[in-house]
């Protein structure tokens, strides 16, 4: 047969990973070993050292990858297998566009061609994200810091672009010894849509002998070594440190909270069901299909009946499935029990239909609201006269309505501690309960800090317990306290239990272990024997 069968090589461009061979995929070995000629960057042969037999070495220098990726062409159309080795992924900033361009221009087409084979291989995103924990996660990019052949002007447009879009950023090639303006300007641009504090991780040879992994900021990420083989992953906005890990989270659900620095999402919170919209176990509320139903209808569709596959209804339903929960609380104001017919309408009309509203015992509607945007949602609350407050382990106050406002003079303390204290971030939720006269109808007292207002002075009492078959009352701690007295003596008890109870501590519990807050002693309070009771009765 001699003559009629054409001897074709083949191409094989190949990762070889961030450089350990225990991080090179089983097919990238095979195919360096199976070549007859390996072609690459000579640093990058050296790596591979271990993996050769007796195949050729084409190595040149790193600017040489034209005449690369040409010889590697020739060699192959002579009948050679020849690989092309990149580090990390060949497509990704590699030799695989390249081979394919000189390809093209000599009018190859995958029939009539060289056969050729790009072996993929873990790209320096993945395998410095891995040593630094799980940074990337959600959306993310890959920028290259090189002007070598791509204009200035460009790589800026992008990096600005990621830096609004709130992209996880990955920066190859981010300094060399000649260029070192092009990661001081990133960092300018990125600052001006990130906080100074966002996580940056720089990793440098990755899994390989000089290996180094150093965990910083936007802010100071240029006090630390940036050279050539280090690639810097900058955070979103959600990106935080734990532990020495560098973790973006998968979500942004619930991320909208009425101000930045309170209610950031618990992890427990973030894992549940209903955070996870495109889950396909979802429930959903009555009446709507589950994702798993849609899911099910629409493979029904297709098997049935093949034109028109799926209906385009279907399709927007799924695509508009909310990814962010905005969840608060709407009150009529601290003293203000009433609520208005246009504040009823402006509620449903922000709740919408996909939206919730919970009547809670704390005299307040929870509401969660898929969205967008929350700013739209406050600010049209807001213009109706409601009071927003945040959820979850913030200090909330429960004030009376002041005999419907009659007795008035205690009010300015309520909204000064309102003011003061509202929303702010504790280490379990904590109630100050604020009655405006010695009756306390709205229970005060069973609140974790209760106020009340009596003859011109104000009562105080500390840690009740408000659930369970042993709830009781606050301890009364002092009496006649100075109404000038009163808003700074709450501000001190608050920022001391903020600082000194362990996580998730009730106020109750944090006051009986530690006896003492701002000079009132814990009592105990006498527990009543209760029978335990037989099954049944
Ligand atoms: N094809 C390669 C990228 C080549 S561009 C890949 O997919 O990873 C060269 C840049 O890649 C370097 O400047 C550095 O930013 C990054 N890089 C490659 N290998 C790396 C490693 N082992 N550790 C850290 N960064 C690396």
């Amino acid at each position: 047969m001699e003559g009629v069968v054409e001897m074709k090589g083949k191409l094989l461009v190949i990762g070889f990973g961030p450089g350990s061979f225990d991080q090179i995929t089983k097919r990238a070995k095979e195919a360096i070993e199976e070549s007859d000629i390996i072609i690459g960057y000579s640093t990058y042969v050296e790596l591979i050292q271990g993996l050769l037999t007796d195949q050729e070495i084409v190595s040149t220098g790193m600017t040489e990858e034209v005449t690369r990726a040409r010889e590697a062409v020739r060699q192959a159309e002579q009948g050679k297998k020849v690989a092309v080795i990149s580090s990390g992924d060949a497509g990704v900033y590699g030799m695989a566009g390249l081979v394919y361009e000189v390809l093209v221009e000599k009018g190859w087409t995958q029939a009539t061609g060289v056969e050729v084979e790009i072996v993929p291989g873990i790209s320096a995103i993945n395998s410095c994200a891995a040593l630094l924990g799980a940074p990337v996660m959600h959306d993310a990019c890959t920028i290259s810091l090189s002007d070598h052949l791509t204009p200035w002007e460009l790589i800026e447009r992008r990096i600005e672009a990621a830096g609004h879009a709130d992209f996880v950023v990955a920066l190859y090639n981010p300094k060399s010894g000649r260029r070192t303006r092009q990661i001081v300007e990133a960092q300018r641009i990125l600052l001006k849509y990130r906080s100074p504090d966002t996580p940056v991780g720089l990793v440098k040879s990755a899994y390989r002998d000089r290996q180094q992994v150093v965990l910083t900021t936007l802010e100071n990420m240029l006090e630390h070594d940036i050279g050539m083989l280090t690639t810097v992953i900058i955070g979103n906005s959600s990106t935080f440190v734990y532990d020495g890990l560098m973790i973006t989270p998968r979500g942004y659900q619930r991320k909208y909270t009425l101000t930045s620095d309170d209610q950031p999402l618990k992890l427990h919170q973030r894992l549940r069901k209903e955070n996870e919209p495109w889950a396909l176990e979802q429930e959903t509320p009555k009446g709507t299909k589950t994702s798993l139903e849609w899911a099910t209808e629409a493979l029904s569709m297709v098997s049935q009946d093949s034109t028109p596959a799926v209906k385009p209804a279907i399709i927007t339903k799924a695509a508009t499935q909310p990814e962010s929960i905005f969840e608060f609380a709407v009150s009529t104001g601290v003293a203000n029990k009433k609520f208005t017919p246009q504040q009823m309408i402006a509620l449903a009309e922000v709740a919408g239909e996909k939206g919730s509203i919970e009547y809670t015992p704390h005299h307040q509607m929870i509401l969660r609201i898929p969205t967008s945007e929350p700013e739209a949602v406050t600010a049209r609350l807001r213009s109706e006269g409601f009071l927003l407050s945040a959820i979850g382990d913030v200090v909330q106050l429960k004030a009376c309505d002041f005999c419907d406002g009659e007795k008035t003079d205690s009010i300015p303390y309520a909204d000064e501690i309102q003011e003061s204290l509202g929303g702010l971030q504790v280490p379990k939720e904590l109630k100050i309960g604020f009655n405006g006269c010695g009756m306390a109808c709205y229970g005060a007292v069973k609140e974790d800090i209760g106020i009340v207002y009596r003859k011109g002075k104000f009562d105080l009492f500390l840690g009740a317990k408000t659930v369970g078959r042993n709830a009781h009352a606050g301890i009364p701690v002092a009496e006649g306290i100075e109404p000038e007295e009163i808003v700074p003596l709450v501000e001190d008890i608050v920022a001391f239990f903020k600082e000194k109870a362990y996580p998730n501590e009730r106020f109750h519990k944090f006051f009986k272990r530690i006896g003492e807050i701002k000079g009132f002693k814990y009592q105990e309070v006498p527990a009543i024997q209760i029978e335990p009771m037989a099954c049944g009765d």
